[in-house]
């Protein structure tokens, strides 16, 4: 990808995450908090040149009204510019360093695949799919996934929305030997194959385009999914469906405030809350499903 574009947001420190957050939603590549005491903190976010410009800015301007009406004092500037210095590819990797996660992972960009002791290096290349592992979710579920796997390695895993793939990955190469990474975008699916491949587990993982909402796997002991509240609202009957008697389901992509009201709507499918996670405003929720799952009939 030759040419990206590059928005900048200046605004109270107080919108910054909300800003963050907008902006990963949006499908931005690469998210930079600047803030220095001189100056008013920024926000610099990067997308593919293949995003519609206009559009992106159209919902900048919706959202920056929305921060208005909240109450928030106005952003000082929010622009969209191409960013075509060919020097900036370079610029921009600096900002994606080997990043250490939890106890025994390292996720790392292709270019600086430095080996860790004690870490399972995982190498992404950011830009592609969702799932650089820079993502606060992303991490929060590789956190949780390290401790049910710590726990006692199930056999198997089925990854719901796999993005690219970091999951699924992180959980061949935590030991489980049989993954299934699952997408509804098949960009996202092709993206996830390369890089299980480039890390050595494609025998382990096997990549499938297909909606979490429709996919028919029979039940697995261990699933993964980093969706939105929204989403998980209306799949938790299907976690039912697709998570085995006493499995585990670790769910991410929850907003802090969105997870009490979402653990409640899937424990009524026939799950116990286990353990809960909270990395900058996002929670990842891990449930057990009850070993008797027919006592709990689906509301
Ligand atoms: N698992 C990765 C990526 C999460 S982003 C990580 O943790 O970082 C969420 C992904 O879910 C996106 O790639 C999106 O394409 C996919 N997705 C969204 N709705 C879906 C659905 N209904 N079925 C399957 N995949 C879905």
């Amino acid at each position: 990808m030759d040419a990206w574009w590059q928005v900048v947001v200046t605004a109270p420190g107080e919108a910054t995450e909300g800003i963050v957050n907008f902006l990963w939603e949006q499908g931005a590549v690469g998210v930079i908090e600047e803030e220095s005491p001189a100056s008013t903190p920024a926000v610099r976010a990067f997308f593919p040149g293949t995003t519609d410009a206009d559009d992106l800015a159209a919902r900048l301007r919706d959202y920056v009204s929305g921060l208005r009406a909240l109450g928030f004092r106005v952003p000082l500037e929010a622009t969209v510019s191409a960013l075509e210095d060919p020097g900036w590819a370079t610029a921009w990797r600096e900002h994606f360093r080997p990043r250490p996660v939890g106890r025994t992972l390292l996720i790392a960009p292709p270019w600086d695949p430095i080996a860790a002791a004690g870490r399972h290096t995982i190498v992404i290349e950011p830009g592609r799919a969702f799932g650089t592992g820079q993502h606060a979710t992303t991490v929060g579920c590789l956190e949780r996934l390290e401790d049910v796997v710590d726990a006692g390695a199930p056999a198997r895993a089925l990854d719901l929305g796999t993005g690219s793939g970091i999951l699924a990955i992180a959980a061949a190469c935590l030991g489980i030997i049989d993954v299934l990474a699952v997408d509804d975008d098949p960009d996202a699916v092709e993206n996830a194959r390369v890089n299980t491949e480039h890390n050595g587990v494609a025998a382990r993982v096997r990549c499938l385009v297909a909606d979490a909402a429709t996919v028919d796997t029979g039940t697995t002991p261990l699933v993964l999914a980093n969706l939105l509240a929204p989403l998980h609202r209306r799949l938790a009957g299907r976690y039912a469906d697709l998570v085995a008697p006493a499995g585990t389901a670790i769910l991410g992509g929850i907003l802090d405030g969105e997870a009490d009201e979402l653990e409640a709507h899937v424990a009524r499918r026939g799950f116990a809350p286990v353990a809960r996670l909270s990395r900058e405003g996002w929670t990842t929720l891990e449930l057990r499903r009850s070993a008797h799952a027919s006592l709990h009939p689906r509301a």
